[in-house]
């Protein structure tokens, strides 16, 4: 049984202050919400400020890139272990990351394995572009993804790592895909190439999630579907009850 999780990636949204007052209005409702895995992702700024909130709340706290060195002249980067040090889990690969800041797959595996090899659990985008969608490439693109940033994982951290199943089409623009839809890609293009690298063990423990315009009113679709575990929820993780909503759905 994969215990199921709901994760929110807040993106470039919040100041201190606002991050704060939404954690606080968070905590006694996300608390009580224990049948759920909870995480929030605020921008790097807030992040030391939500994990104090967040200390010893049974809610995890994570950060929304990384870059793969330890230290040295990399401007404006964040290294595995500060991260480490004030969250357990980092979204990596991220759409947005990738078309903005030409992340690529060798980029996402290479953040991969530095963040599993200080211990944090790396929450793993992948989905293809509308284009990509209409043209009948989901399958190659997704398995690319799969085979190209997962690679190289121990037998640990094959069973450990979370993949977020986010069609680019559907993030941001009000245009889910359907439960049935996602279910599928999740069971054959994520699942089944995962299980050819790591083994059926591997496949069946990870938990795999749903991203792209989740909300309280299609939540329920999503987490009734066999092979979905849970949701990466971006617009609607900046509201509590938005959230809520979301989280609820998911116990
Ligand atoms: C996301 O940012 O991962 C996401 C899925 O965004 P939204 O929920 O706003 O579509």
């Amino acid at each position: 049984m994969r215990k199921p999780m709901v994760a929110g990636n807040w993106k470039m949204n919040k100041t201190v202050a606002d991050a704060v007052k939404l954690i606080n209005e968070l905590l006694p409702e996300l608390q009580a919400q224990t049948a759920v895995d909870r995480v929030v992702c605020p921008p790097f700024t807030a992040l030391y400020s939500v994990s104090e909130l967040l200390k010893n709340s049974g809610i995890g706290c994570g950060a929304q890139d990384l870059f793969w060195e330890a230290k040295g002249a990399f401007t404006g980067e964040i290294a595995p272990d500060m991260i480490a040090e004030l969250g357990e889990y980092v979204i990596i690969g991220h759409s947005e990351r990738r078309t903005y800041f030409g992340e690529t797959d060798e980029s996402v595996n290479k953040k991969v394995l530095a963040a599993l090899s200080i211990g944090l659990t790396p929450i793993v985008c992948v989905g293809e572009t509308l284009a990509e969608n209409q043209s009948g490439q989901t399958e190659t693109v997704v398995t690319r993804q799969i085979h190209n940033g997962l690679k190289g994982l121990s037998t640990a951290d094959a069973e450990k790592i979370i993949i977020a199943y986010e069609p680019v089409w559907a993030i941001g623009t009000g245009l889910a895909a359907t439960g049935p839809q996602a279910n599928q890609v999740i069971a054959d293009y994520i699942r089944k190439p995962y299980a050819a690298m790591y083994g059926d063990v591997a496949a069946q423990a990870i938990r795999v999630l749903y991203g792209g315009s989740v909300k309280g009113s299609n939540a329920a679709e999503f987490f009734g579907q066999p092979d979905i575990d849970g949701a990466l929820v971006g617009g609607a993780s900046l509201k509590k009850t938005d959230f809520m909503e979301i989280v609820n759905a998911a116990a």
